[in-house]
């Protein structure tokens, strides 16, 4: 098949979360399967710096944004360690900036525009390039008006009349919301502007027309896809489109490219390891501790990483942390975002600086020596689509502690004697989203630790897991084919 997946962010040119990873490693194993993929985002500021050789294509784009005509090149390169090609969308005046999305965690105020654009880009492109597409590949609200602009204003054009759609649902809790007059910055007709397809409480929204008029729909895990069917708290105001989509809405974890999360061989920790030669993990521990400023001594090491949102547990984190503080452990925290927990982290730091590293930044190489060097990978998340910091954790011999929520609860067996002698242990979860539950996941992965057998069994079956695309990729094989048999029998 020929294939195009389109993406707001993609690693490692740009990235502000799973996404990115995601889209920058899914060609590859895709390509393995003998598929021709490309791969589609804009040429934000940061494409330039992270991009070696960027070479121009003959396509030259314009599209009317509201009455404005906004053109736009069209550049390319390859992903890393594939031979897929990626296509940027070279449009200085939106995406020449300092951030993907706005500063501080606050959206750029012509971000509707930026993406309706992007959007529509994609379809010129295809057309500018004479590209061969059976499926778009949609990626997150950013992208949720392709699948809109394909039923409807591009529905004549016979250069995508054999073009489908999946739209992939990354976190529901970003939507694209914009209030209702930026619905004629998209060119579609009003009509479109109704409860069932694009209107929102009043606004409108990107990632709804996404999931209606997508052929086939996905999400990151088993339990998410569920999840955002039942209630307001996970659906965020769309489990009811979910709900009549449910026959189209499938459930695919995310795969980790273990090219580039891999302590055998990752370049940007202090010493490898592997599951049989465990040494460089004790080496990456000691570094750890001293970077942050921690003694270097024989007690369990806690890393979290993660954007600063109510949604990755900081509450439970905050109301939990003085008494996690009596315990004989060390916790290093790398994340940005809210304000509220910036200051929260900063309090951390500054009350226990002899148990606590505090990084508030965006670093990547932190991000692999913590997942290297922790001992335990902690994600209290409310919600959690797939995560995959708990699945970079088993490789890294790191052993999660996971809230049972979405994702986490697809890829993370809590320890048990039973679930020991099955072989299947790989971690610590807890059900309920309280301090309670918390802690007492937290103590029994302790008590785990101090039992050097037991903390050995559990950490091994982590680190000889097999979370690489393999298996997913094949699902997303699949539900490529099911895109394609759908969008011909409803051409016929
Ligand atoms: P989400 O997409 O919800 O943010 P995921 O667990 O799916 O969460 O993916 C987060 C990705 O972003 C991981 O690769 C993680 O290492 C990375 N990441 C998050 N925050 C930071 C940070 N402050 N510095 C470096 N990497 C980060």
């Amino acid at each position: 098949m020929n294939l195009l997946i389109a993406s707001s962010e993609v690693a490692p040119f740009a990235k502000t979360g799973g996404l990115a990873d995601v889209v920058g490693s899914l060609p590859k194993p895709l390509h393995k399967l003998g598929h021709d993929v490309a791969v589609i985002m804009p040429l934000y500021r940061t494409v330039r710096q992270n991009c070696k050789k960027l070479t121009p294509t003959k396509a030259r784009i314009e599209i009317l944004v509201g009455r404005e005509a906004v053109s736009a090149a069209i550049m390319k390169s390859t992903i890393p360690g594939s031979r897929a090609p990626i296509y940027f969308v070279d449009c200085p005046q939106y995406y020449d900036r300092d951030e993907l999305y706005g500063p501080k965690g606050k959206d750029y105020p012509d971000n509707a525009a930026r993406f309706i654009f992007f959007s529509r880009a994609v379809l010129e492109t295809i057309k500018a390039l004479e590209m061969d597409v059976d499926v778009i590949h949609c990626n997150d609200w950013q992208t949720g008006l392709i699948p809109v602009y394909l039923k409807t204003l591009y529905k004549p054009d016979p250069a995508l009349s054999k073009t489908g759609t999946v739209f992939t649902i990354h976190n529901l809790a970003y939507q694209g919301l914009f209030w209702h007059w930026d619905m004629k910055l998209t060119g579609l007709s009003w009509s479109l502007f109704n409860w069932g397809e694009l209107e929102f409480f009043g606004k409108l929204n990107l990632m709804k027309g996404g999931l209606v008029f997508a052929d086939v729909l996905n999400t990151v895990s088993k339990t998410y896809a569920k999840e955002i069917q039942t209630t307001d708290e996970f659906g965020k105001g769309l489990e009811g489109i979910l709900c009549l989509r449910s026959h189209d809405l499938y459930g695919i974890v995310n795969g980790v490219d273990y090219d580039v999360w891999n302590p055998a061989k990752d370049p940007l920790i202090p010493a490898n390891y592997s599951p049989g030669k465990l040494a460089g993990k004790g080496a990456c521990k000691k570094a750890l501790q001293k970077n942050n400023g921690l003694p270097t001594a024989d007690v369990p090491l806690i890393g979290m990483i993660g954007r600063l949102d109510p949604q990755k547990g900081w509450d439970l984190v905050e109301d939990i942390i003085d008494d996690l503080m009596k315990r004989d452990l060390q916790l290093v925290i790398l994340g940005t975002g809210m304000e509220r927990y910036h200051k929260l982290l900063e309090h951390i730091a500054k009350a226990y600086p002899d148990k606590a590293g505090v990084n508030l930044t965006f670093d990547n190489r932190l991000a692999h020596e913590i997942e290297a060097g922790a001992d335990m990978f902690l994600m209290p998340s409310r919600y959690e689509p797939c995560g995959l910091n708990q699945l970079y954790s088993l490789k890294y011999g790191t052993v999660p502690i996971v809230r049972r929520t979405g994702g986490l609860a697809d890829t993370i067996v809590d320890c048990t004697p039973a679930s020991l002698d099955a072989q299947e242990a790989n971690g610590f979860s807890f059900g309920e989203y309280s301090t309670g539950a918390l802690l007492d996941a937290i103590d029994r992965a302790l008590a785990a630790y101090a039992d050097r057998k037991v903390w050995a069994k559990v950490r091994k079956i982590g680190m000889k897991q097999d979370w690489s695309w393999k298996r997913s990729a094949k699902e997303y094989e699949a539900l490529y084919g099911k895109v394609r048999e759908k969008h011909r029998a409803e051409g016929s």
